[in-house]
């Protein structure tokens, strides 16, 4: 399931690719991939725009457009673009094809859970307009990160994945997360001292921020606890101590129970 890294790696791919070309033509394969408007007036509106920028909110591409539209792409569990010429076979999970004259774009996806919506702008897509706070952004500051964990009664973990408080952190990055801060995912989030919301502020930048450049520039993820999480019976790669697995938040979760507290 692609997190804010993976997102933010395809967006980059896509500004590089198609940011300042033309749409000259748009095929919708699956009209289950097109939640809004209908797959018609979909590609009645989008053809003939020029994509301006590509952008990221959360787990959301935002593929800015000219006249005032964005195509707004989730890719769930198996969405991906690629970038190939016109007379390319297609492949048989394509979905939906943006020609860019000789160059088609194309939206894969095995398992069809990913969903596209062509809005004004993603302030008037509820989904996106609801999200938190973007951990890579400005305004995501310890104050704010702070405030935002006060009184909160839910562990740690659930509120690391609330999309409306704190965008585009999936199970994976949560654990990674909460291991490299020492903190017990099912710890209740108001009772952390100051200096483990700090640390926890610190781990989610950290953590973030690497993955997206390792993930853009050799195309894998990077991170001590992602590297072994999944595997059974694993030894901490900090203390040795055997990785414990539990249903927390509702999510199979991975973590130390020796030296995350
Ligand atoms: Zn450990």
């Amino acid at each position: 399931m692609p997190e804010l890294p993976d997102v933010e790696t395809v967006a980059r791919r896509l500004r590089r690719t198609v940011a300042g070309r033309h749409i000259t033509g748009v095929r919708v394969l699956s009209p289950a991939t097109i939640h809004s408007p209908h797959p018609r007036r979909f590609i009645r509106e989008l053809s003939g725009r020029t994509v301006h920028m590509v952008d990221r909110r959360g787990k959301y591409l935002l593929i800015r457009l000219s006249g005032a539209r964005t195509l707004i792409v989730h890719l769930r569990m198996t969405g991906d673009f690629e970038l190939v010429p016109h007379a390319a076979p297609v492949h048989p999970h394509t979905r939906v094809i943006l020609r860019f004259g000789r160059a088609d774009l194309r939206f894969t996806d095995q398992r069809r859970f990913g969903h596209m919506d062509l809005a004004p702008s993603e302030a008037e897509f509820g989904p996106v307009a609801e999200l938190g706070l973007e951990p890579l952004g400005a305004s995501f500051t310890p104050g704010r990160w702070r405030a935002l964990l006060r009184g909160r009664r839910g562990t740690i973990k659930s509120l690391l994945l609330r999309q409306d408080l704190i965008a585009g952190i999936g199970n994976i990055y949560a654990d990674e997360i909460l291991w490299q801060a020492r903190l017990h995912p099912a710890r209740p989030a108001h009772r952390m001292r100051q200096a483990e919301v700090g640390r926890l502020y610190r781990s989610i930048r950290r953590v973030l921020r690497r993955a997206v450049t390792h993930l853009s520039r050799y195309g894998r993820p990077v991170g001590r606890f992602l590297e072994v999480r999944g595997e059974r019976d694993i030894a901490c790669p900090r203390c040795g101590h055997p990785i414990a697995v539990a249903r927390i938040a509702g999510r199979t979760t991975y973590y130390c129970p020796n030296c995350q507290r």
